[in-house]
């Protein structure tokens, strides 16, 4: 209340009481003229309290308040002025909001919230259209249960989400979606959809054309192969000269027949997300043949080769994607350790999961190679592994075949100084409790 109806409400009480007074003085009657004067007053302010409670509770909107007296036709017109500047700001936000929901519903990408427990909360069109959400029904549903695909679960309750995911959407098997997740405000997600089933049949086609020509290639080289073969069996008798370069072609022709088969590998481990064998893999028995393997490969290099195998864990997954990602980081092992060097490999597991490690006192990798070094055809030094026969694409293997195991690589090398490459499958990959055993 301002100053102006603070004296008007003291000039009213005083007249009236005035008025009571000299009816008072009128009548002889004092006390009462001022109790019924006073009476009226109240019964005439409750009334005005009544009409604002009625007018309160039956408003319309862009009703006008009652007409009201005094201090009380100002309270009804303020109160009145207050609803319609908040009406106002409510059609203002509302006109924002109408804004943010149309573009929104203009992107062709889903856009997403969800809650700290990873339910619901707001969906754009495109949501509908490529996660296939229905509104208003699954609106406070947890989103595992709306995209139901296993990597997608995997993904989302792992929690890391540097790298995107692509998976087929759940409405359609031929489209390809890829999930963009960002937390923020209080661990609630912001989820970006984007459809990639464009990128997606490129990659398919670039993976596809590796393959047949891998494939293609690897019948006319096997009859070169053999042909040459045959001629340096018969070199002598038909022109000694040519044994140099017969035998250099046999070289080559040998070093083609891995890269092809490498790049069929790489392409047969590319087309399926998981190894279709899930059985045990005992993993002791296998470092044992592969440890074999590498001392045939080694010779008469003068390494030492040792297994230190602490526990009998077993792996589950497929054999022979497990044995040709051990094998080629030991034989790298051996590869790039020179003469008389040691290679130390050890398997164990602990809550984390298992674990592989090859270690070498070998050439070392610099620091600045580390991060490219899974890529395909990356080399360090391409002259030396041109003598060392390496295709480029080992790592590469390996990496794929961890991945499609719940596995990743870590490398730790300093040049001069030797590397190692450790494995780490995670728990729920394991198929025995490990238990120590002897080393070897
Ligand atoms: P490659 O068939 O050429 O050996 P890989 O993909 O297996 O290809 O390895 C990529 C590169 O990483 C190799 O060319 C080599 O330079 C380096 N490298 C791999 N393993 C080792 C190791 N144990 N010690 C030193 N360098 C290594």
């Amino acid at each position: 209340m301002n100053q102006k109806w603070h004296s008007t409400l003291i000039r009213h009480l005083v007249l009236l009481i005035g008025v009571c007074l000299l009816i008072g003085l009128v009548s002889g009657y004092y006390g009462l003229s001022l109790a019924v004067g006073l009476a009226l007053y109240l019964g005439w302010t409750l009334k005005q309290l009544l009409r604002l409670h009625h007018w309160l509770r039956q408003h319309k909107p862009d009703e006008p308040p009652p007409d009201g007296y005094g201090l009380w036709g100002e309270v009804f017109d303020s109160i009145y002025h207050l609803q319609r500047r908040d009406q106002r700001a409510r059609g203002r936000l509302q006109a924002v909001i109408d804004r943010v929901q149309e573009s929104t519903a203009a992107l062709k990408d889903a856009v997403v919230t969800l809650d700290s427990d990873g339910n619901l909360e707001w969906w754009n069109r495109a949501a509908e259209t490529l996660l296939g959400l229905k509104t208003p029904q699954d609106s406070g549903q947890p989103v595992s249960n709306l995209v139901r695909h296993p990597r997608f679960k995997e993904y989302f309750e792992a929690g890391n989400y540097v790298e995107p995911l692509d998976i087929p959407s759940p409405v359609n098997d031929h489209l390809h979606i890829q999930f963009y997740i960002t937390r923020y405000g209080n661990n609630e997600h912001l989820m970006l959809v984007r459809d990639v089933t464009r990128l997606h049949q490129l990659e398919q086609m670039r993976k596809d054309f590796i393959a047949n020509v891998s494939h293609e290639l690897r019948t006319p080289l096997t009859v070169i192969c053999g042909y040459l073969e045959t001629l340096l069996d018969n070199v002598d008798d038909v022109n000694p000269r040519w044994k140099r370069p017969l035998s250099q072609m046999q070289q080559q022709g040998e070093r083609m027949q891995t890269l092809l088969n490498d790049l069929l590998l790489l392409a047969k481990l590319e087309a399926t997300d998981y190894p279709s064998d899930n059985q045990p893999v005992a993993i002791d028995a296998l470092l044992q043949s592969i440890k074999g393997d590498a001392k045939a490969l080694s010779g008469q290099r003068n390494q030492t080769i040792t297994l230190d195998v602490k526990s009998t864990a077993a792996l589950k997954g497929s054999e022979p994607e497990l044995r040709s990602a051990f094998s080629n980081l030991i034989f790298n092992a051996v590869k790039y350790t020179p003469d008389g060097g040691n290679i130390h490999i050890r398997w164990w597991a602990d809550a984390s999961g298992a674990h592989l490690s090859v270690q070498d006192s070998g050439v070392g990798i610099d620091n600045k190679h580390l991060p490219r070094l899974t890529e395909r055809f990356y080399r360090v030094d391409s002259s030396r592994n041109a003598s060392t026969g390496g295709t480029g694409l080992g790592l590469a293997i390996v990496k794929h075949v961890l991945l499609r195991h719940r596995g990743r690589l870590e490398i730790s090398s300093a040049l001069g100084q030797g590397s190692t490459f450790t494995c780490h499958f995670a728990a729920s990959q394991v198929a025995k409790p490990a238990l120590s055993t002897a080393n070897d």
